[in-house]
């Protein structure tokens, strides 16, 4: 290695101490030259103490330079040492020539008491004092009482320069360690203060986003999402899960967690689902269960051993919200059924069969298709009233809407159109067709026995059904369920038990209508 790469091999202090003891040496070796030349004769200590230091310094360089972060102290110790049997003997060597190596011991008590702490300067003072002192005894043959004050004296500034250097870096070293750890705090208190901004700013948004909508299910995708981005699990499923049913009624699920969900669906009907069960590389956690209702967090076993405490608490707290607002959407759907639904007879009611007229007869109108209405009335049902009693008539109600939507197909709509009334709406279908079917509930129900009064079975019911299509015999809404109505009258009139429809003549004349079949 060149002499000029070792230099640059070290920090900026040590390229200063290197230079400087590497000046000192050659100094130390080229002083002699001019005395010799002037006939003086130099001292044996002289060279050897020029030695020693010379020697020490190649020592130290290559030392440092190999290994740059060895045991400091011993090495500054050594040196320290070394320096001062140096000094010791130079300023021996140079007694006669007014102390030239005092400035040398200040500069080492000064440059060593840099890099010692204050215990150690005193040492090191001592020791430089000690040398200083060495020297001036064995440099002397004789010392007046004046001089050994000097001397001391001297010997008491270097220890005191030793020491000051120590006090004032050491003091100003505990001031940037204790800066170093403060900034270390604020850094920690900084992170953790933006790790909650991040929790609080998902939440907020997690939070917004079930509660701007009463269809929850639409959100898992996005909730995942965001909440992914906090806890820093790149895959998760959230399940909500109604325990008295055993039924799964919110999932949001990311892909590799729309895989787990099927092994999850395994847990959850082996009834496992509470406690960190693990399937293969699946894990699940409860992280809230409100009156029966838990919500369920799986991911990978490993992502989910990783979650911090702080992980859990965001978790629970997008879970109780998630519960709170997968409730608010069951009681909304629940809202939205019943407000069209007849409690009674569970079948669509009256509200409802108003707007789904509206739209099949604007289907049929767009698209050019037919569609039909049957009206049914209860034949005397006065009568089981009378005889039964309401209760009972309630249920015969109940019955007959059931037999009703057992004999229609899937896309006809049955509704309750008031009290023992009863309207089919039948899409895409003709008055001759409308007939089949209006014939083949008439025998349903005139073959059914309906629960009496006694827990038996023998009321026996007849109906009387009008049919109305659209558009041979109306043209909208009104004047098909006129037309209808017409029709069941009509039927009534003509000895119960029977189907009738308007007469297709009769659409711009006053209303009558014809029997349609036999
Ligand atoms: P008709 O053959 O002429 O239709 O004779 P009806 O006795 O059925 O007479 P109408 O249709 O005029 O009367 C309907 C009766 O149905 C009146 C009422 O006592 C009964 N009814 C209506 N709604 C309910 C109900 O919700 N529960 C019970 N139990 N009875 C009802
Ligand atoms: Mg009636
Ligand atoms: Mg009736």
């Amino acid at each position: 290695m060149r002499f000029s790469e070792v230099i640059a091999h070290m920090d900026v202090p040590t390229r200063i101490m290197a230079s400087a003891r590497l000046l000192a040496s050659v100094v130390l070796f080229l002083v002699p030259f001019p005395i010799a030349a002037v006939g003086l004769r130099i001292p044996f200590a002289y060279m050897l103490g020029t030695t020693i230091f010379a020697a020490w310094t190649l020592v130290w360089v290559v030392r440092t330079v190999r290994a740059p972060e060895g045991p400091l102290v011993a090495m500054l110790t050594a040196t320290a040492v070394v320096d001062a049997v140096a000094l010791c003997l130079l300023t021996q060597a140079t007694y006669e020539f007014r102390d030239p190596f005092f400035a040398w011991y200040m500069a080492e008590a000064a440059s060593f008491s840099v890099m010692l702490k204050r215990r150690h300067a005193w040492l090191l003072g001592g020791l430089l004092g000690f040398s200083y002192f060495a020297g001036h005894v064995l440099g002397a043959h004789m010392m007046g009482s004046l001089e050994y004050i000097f001397v001391v004296l001297n010997v008491g500034v270097l220890m005191a320069v030793s020491f000051a250097v120590a006090l004032v870096l050491g003091g100003h070293e505990q001031r940037r360690a204790a800066a170093e750890t403060h900034r270390a705090e604020v850094l920690k208190l900084n992170d953790q203060l933006e790790r909650s901004v991040a929790e609080l700013r998902a939440l907020t948004e997690i939070t917004e986003l079930i509660h701007s909508t009463l269809e929850v299910e639409n959100v898992g995708p996005t909730l995942l999402d965001i909440l992914e981005k906090v806890i820093n699990i790149p895959a998760g499923s959230l399940y909500v899960i109604d325990k008295s049913k055993q039924e799964t009624i919110f999932t949001a699920s990311s892909v590799v967690g729309a895989a787990s969900a099927r092994a999850y669906s395994g847990l959850e009907l082996a009834g496992t689902v509470s406690s960190g069960n693990a399937d293969g590389a699946l894990s699940c956690i409860e992280l809230v269960d409100h009156n029966q209702t838990v919500v369920v967090f799986c991911a990978e076993t490993e992502a989910v051993e990783s979650l911090q405490p702080d992980d859990r608490i965001v978790l629970q707290a997008v879970a109780s919200e998630l519960v709170v607002a997968v409730e608010n959407s069951r009681l909304y759907r629940l809202t939205k059924r019943l407000a069209i639904t007849d409690e009674l007879t569970d079948l669509h009611n009256y509200r409802y069969l108003q707007q789904r007229l509206d739209e099949e007869i604007g289907r049929a109108a767009r698209y050019n298709k037919r569609l039909s209405l049957l009206m049914l009335d209860i034949d005397d049902f006065k009568h089981v009233n009378d005889t039964q009693g309401h209760l009972v008539g309630d249920a015969v109600l109940a019955e007959v809407a059931q037999v009703l939507k057992s004999t229609v197909r899937e896309v006809d709509v049955v509704a309750r159109y008031g009290g023992e009334e009863f309207t089919i709406i039948l899409p895409e279908t003709d008055a001759s067709g409308a007939f089949i079917v209006a014939e083949k509930i008439r025998e349903a129900i005139s073959m059914h026995r309906f629960p009496d009064a006694d827990g038996g079975r023998r009321v026996h019911l007849t109906v009387s059904i009008g049919l109305a299509s659209y558009p041979v015999h109306a043209p909208d809404k009104e004047s098909l369920l006129r037309s209808a109505d017409d029709a069941v009258y009509h039927a009534k009139e003509t000895g119960k038990d029977r189907v009738r429809a308007p007469r297709l003549r009769l659409r711009r004349l006053p209303a009558q209508s014809e029997e349609v079949g036999g």
